[in-house]
């Protein structure tokens, strides 16, 4: 198939694995990146002794042997999984509110008993609403291999929880099982890692995107991120593709309501019969294809949906092993309530968060960072909004203030963290925005709402012939695990064109 050629613009996770997917179908392909680096998100950056992880927290779908999660799967049929080491965490996260904290470890049975340990009295609708979220994550399972039409018809009758899913946020869903506040809040307190607090947030989407951690645990990248985009990349290398850095995509050409091919920011005029984008919709659509050749009704859904929120980051290398400080896990939240409305509402100002991650990178590698050295980031989530408004000359203040109060913050509850801070970096939405190039800083593309969880959300085939999308911002939407599914789904889509394959059963191999 060397005679077919696809570009892909940008080298996001997305956009990685549909490049190693169809250069292993034997496609001649080209990855076109504006940074310096491939991964969008998922990177790496270094100061002083230290190297920073700059996104993931826990990627989810990985899974021991035995138990692969389906995110390994789609990693070992682009042939990447073998080239990445993936090191377990131990727990999926532990919670901190001002009465009570609870470690939650994954695995269905374990992840139960804590919560009933600290809520007895609700296990009867605690053990009802984890085994609404075993059936909603298997049947969605299921869906995914549905080809048949008919199949999907009686879908209904054969997937109640799944199908009810569709049309509720989490707070409804769990308002009819569970009454303490404190219970609500201890359950849904990984909101973050979706964007929305659970009044707004899909049940469905909560439910699967948490069935993968609990089921197959969260994990950390040997190496960080920046391995697991550098692995994709061999992989592409490896099957016949190039991948070009620092050489941006400044327009698609479009002929007859067909993309056509690209031109590069260093001048190239590149022919191609199929144009995957990493980049985003909206930039793709008003920037490198001119909203004048895209039909009005895409333009028109584009509008239609609310970009997702943004963080604000503190990283820090500190002199001293994290873990003497108290932070003996991966990943802890530090609530100063239990109001996630109040929380999500504060993400659109520039005071300091109420609601945060505190990241140990040093827990799940123990050489993540020089001998007696460790890495701890606090990860708040913020809209671009207020960032946006901000006159220049406040910019620079305001961040160093928010890093100040979150580290002090921070402090109070690991005491000593600020007495070994050896170097401090942080980011806000418009650091984001500049390195991914994606609207508002968003992390996981447009909000998972109702309207935003995967069955709903846009199509990896784009608005034009022959253009298909693989990043947060079309299904299966944001997070590492559902943008490198994105890859292999935007495949699926080329092969349906190039071959009439469908069913992406077909394109996976068999795995052992
Ligand atoms: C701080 C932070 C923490 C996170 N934590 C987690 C986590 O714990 N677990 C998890 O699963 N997910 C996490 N995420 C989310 C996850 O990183 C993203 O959802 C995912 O990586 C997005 O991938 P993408 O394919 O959409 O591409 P992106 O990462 O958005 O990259 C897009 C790429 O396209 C390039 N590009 C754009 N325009 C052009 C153009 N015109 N020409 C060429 N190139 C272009 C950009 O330079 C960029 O490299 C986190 C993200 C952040 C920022």
């Amino acid at each position: 198939m060397k005679d077919k050629r696809a570009i892909v613009v940008g080298a996001g996770l997305g956009g990685l694995s549909a490049a190693a997917y169809l250069a292993r179908a034997g496609l001649e392909v080209d990855v076109f990146e504006r940074n310096s680096y491939p991964g969008g998100y998922a990177c790496s950056f270094v100061r002083g002794p230290y190297e920073f992880e700059a996104s993931l927290h826990e990627l989810s779908g990985i899974g021991p042997p035995g138990n692969r999660g389906s995110c390994y799967r789609v990693l070992e049929g682009c042939d990447v999984a073998r080239r990445v080491e993936f090191l377990p965490i131990d727990d999926f996260y532990t919670s901190i509110f001002p009465d009570f904290t609870v470690r939650v470890p994954h695995g269905w049975e374990a992840a139960e008993e804590a919560y009933c340990d600290q809520f007895p009295r609700e296990r009867k609708g605690i053990s009802r609403v984890m085994q609404a979220m075993r059936r909603i994550n298997d049947a969605s399972a299921e869906a995914s291999k549905i080809t048949k039409a008919s199949d999907a018809l009686t879908l209904p009758f054969k997937a109640g929880d799944l199908v009810r899913s569709m049309g509720i946020t989490v707070a409804q869903a769990l308002d009819r099982e569970m009454k303490d506040p404190g219970l609500k809040a201890l359950f849904t307190n990984i909101w973050g890692y979706y964007g929305l607090p659970p009044s707004r947030l899909s049940w469905l989407l909560f439910a699967v995107a948490n069935a993968s951690y609990i089921e197959h645990g969260p994990y950390h990248v040997k190496g960080t991120t920046q391995a697991l985009s550098n692995a994709f990349v061999e992989s592409i290398e490896d099957n016949g593709g190039r991948v070009h850095l620092r050489d941006g995509v400044v327009s698609i050409e479009v002929a007859d309501g067909r993309a056509t091919g690209v031109v590069t920011g260093q001048g190239g005029r590149h022919k191609a019969d199929f144009v995957v984008c990493s980049a985003n919709p909206i930039t793709t659509c008003f920037s490198l294809i001119g909203p004048d050749k895209v039909p009005a009704d895409y333009l028109k859904a584009l509008a239609g949906r609310h970009i997702a929120v943004s963080t604000f980051n503190v990283y820090m290398g500190l002199d001293h092993p994290a873990a003497d400080l108290g932070l003996d896990g991966h990943e802890f939240f530090i609530n100063e309530g239990y109001d996630y409305d109040d929380q999500y509402l504060r993400m659109f100002t520039t005071d300091r968060p109420s609601y945060w991650a505190v990241t140990n990178y040093n827990h799940a590698d123990p050489e993540f960072s020089p001998p007696g050295t460790s890495v701890v980031v606090l990860t708040a989530l913020v809209d671009y909004t207020p960032w946006a408004h901000l006159p220049a000359d406040r910019y620079r203040e305001t961040k160093d203030r928010i890093a100040r109060e979150m580290i002090e913050a921070t402090d109070r509850r690991f005491p000593g963290l600020k007495d070994h801070l050896a170097v401090v970096e942080v980011s806000t939405p418009i650091t984001n925005m500049r390195y991914s190039g994606n609207p508002g800083g968003s992390i996981l593309g447009f909000d998972y709402d109702l309207a935003g969880s995967p069955p709903f959300r846009l199509s990896n085939r784009g608005p034009l012939e022959r253009l298909f999308f693989a990043n947060a911002w079309v299904r299966m939407g944001g997070g590492m695990e559902t943008c490198i599914t994105s890859g292999l789904f935007a495949y699926g889509e080329v092969m349906k064109d190039l071959r009439g394959t469908r069913g992406l059963a077909k394109l996976l191999p068999a795995t052992g």
